[in-house]
């Protein structure tokens, strides 16, 4: 970095330019953003320094730079469009210790003028020490659509805000609270005008005050099954005050869009059978975070409570003594039978009904084949898709009825459920041919209800 960037304070300080050409314009238009004072020397001005002159914005002298006239300057332009006259003005403003620009002369002058994306107070400049002109006005133009004109007036209100804000301890929370403000609170308090942006400041620290006196903490939220419309009001309550949100991997993304913009979203995911995140690092995670005062959402698909090894998590908490708390949330087992149009107990077929899970940590998992065999079982098999031909085969060896109804839903609650409808005797070749890759919950002795029905309860969702 041969040209350091620095931010120049102008005010009242003298500025002198040499030039009446464009050249001298287009540094003068920048120029007279400041409050600088400004002097122009120019033998044949250009009118539009005339009447900058007339209207006082600077001082227009109608002769060339000479010995003595630039005791005071700050800065000095050079902009004669000349090189030997810049030369010559370049020498006398170095002799009067001046800081020297030569228009188009990188090599000879002492600073160079960035590229500047102007939200005052904002500002942004942008060099490339001359080497890529063309890329430093794109990257101008790309940095103007992206910061929208609100960012100047949220700037200078959110100044006049800065001693009421020390009220949050230093760091993280105060940070916290300026990223709130920028990217949230003041843009939409501003579309209701200038004066609704200082309540709104008021209204976010008296909510980012009460946030920073809480210790870290950890809600272990049920997402339920993807439908974001199947969260509860505690869940998206719980997403809305995350600082951190760590996640499974069948969270879907419309539901992570409901955290905080500025929350830090960490994908735990773990493949049922593939890579994954070991426990003990997911665990790691929680406590750090929380540890470090962040309240965690801990955020895993259907309930929480329902094959989610959360006990793990629990414990862990419990050992670095962080406090948590459990939001329940809609399990796969609720979704896909409401997409059956079923219920998962019904007066005279089951009293009971099981959920299991096809596998666990050993493998396929073993259950009370014998008692589930029995007419009149219902049973919510979670991660069941590959084991189906191994639940098929233990739970004929018991005696089930091979006509015994079986459905699996694929995506319960999502856009892109589906259903397949089939017989314990037919479930694993079934199962293969109708190729779900996304989550998929086995209903076993549970038919849809009756296709009429079911046609316009598809309707419903659809
Ligand atoms: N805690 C979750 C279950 C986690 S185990 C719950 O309560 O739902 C993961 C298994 O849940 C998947 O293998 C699948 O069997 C089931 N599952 C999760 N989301 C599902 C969905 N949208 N549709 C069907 N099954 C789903």
């Amino acid at each position: 970095m041969q040209h350091f960037p620095i931010f120049l304070n102008l005010n009242k300080r003298p500025v002198v330019l040499s030039g009446g050409g464009d050249a001298a314009l287009a540094k003068l238009r920048l120029l007279l953003k400041t409050n600088s004072k400004l002097t122009v020397f120019a033998a044949t001005p250009a009118p539009e320094i005339e009447s900058w002159a007339q209207s006082g914005k600077l001082t227009l002298i109608r002769r060339p730079v000479m010995a003595g006239d630039l005791s005071n300057a700050t800065l000095f332009y050079a902009a004669d469009e000349n090189p030997s006259e810049d030369a010559r003005t370049a020498k006398i403003a170095r002799d009067a210790r001046a800081l020297v620009n030569i228009v188009d002369n990188l090599q000879d002058s002492d600073f160079i003028t960035p590229a500047i994306v102007d939200r005052a107070p904002v500002t942004i400049a942008i060099g490339t020490e001359g080497t890529a002109p063309v890329l430093a006005r794109a990257l101008k133009a790309e940095l103007e659509a992206r910061l929208p004109a609100s960012v100047g007036p949220l700037a200078r209100i959110g100044n006049s805000f800065r001693a009421l804000a020390m009220k949050l301890p230093a760091g993280r929370a105060r940070r916290d609270f300026w990223a709130d403000y920028f990217s949230d609170a003041g843009p939409k308090a501003l579309t209701k005008g200038k004066a609704a942006v200082k309540p709104a400041l008021n209204t976010l620290l008296d909510r980012h005050l009460s946030r920073a006196a809480r210790p870290g903490h950890v809600a272990f939220v049920g997402a339920g099954p993807g439908d974001p419309d199947l969260l509860t009001m505690k869940a998206r309550r719980a997403l809305d005050e995350a600082d951190v949100v760590i996640h499974d991997r069948l969270i879907t993304a419309e539901i992570l869009d409901l955290a905080r913009r500025e929350a830090t979203i960490i994908d735990a995911g773990k493949e049922g059978f593939g890579p994954s995140v070991s426990q003990d690092d997911i665990n790691a995670l929680i406590v750090g975070h929380a540890g470090n005062g962040a309240q965690v959402v801990r955020l895993k698909s259907g309930d929480a409570t329902v094959f989610g090894r959360l006990d793990e998590e629990i414990d862990a908490c419990d050992d670095a003594q962080i406090s948590w708390n459990i939001v329940p949330g809609i399990t796969a087992a609720s979704a896909s039978v409401a997409a059956l149009g079923q219920s998962l107990t019904k007066r005279g077929r089951n009293s009971s009904v099981r959920f299991l899970t096809g596998h666990d940590m050993r493998g396929f998992a073993d259950h009370d084949w014998a008692a589930l065999s029995r007419p009149g079982e219902v049973a919510a098999i979670y991660m069941g898709k590959k084991s189906a031909r191994f639940v098929q085969g233990r739970l004929l060896m018991h005696g089930a009825d091979r006509a015994t109804p079986v459905s699996v839903i694929e995506n319960a609650s999502r856009p892109d459920q589906r259903i397949l409808e089939t017989t314990l005797a037919t479930l694993p070749a079934d199962l293969a041919d109708a190729g779900f890759d996304g989550p998929a919950l086995t209903l076993f002795g549970l038919a849809p209800r009756a296709a009429q029905s079911l046609s316009h309860l598809q309707m419903e969702t659809a």
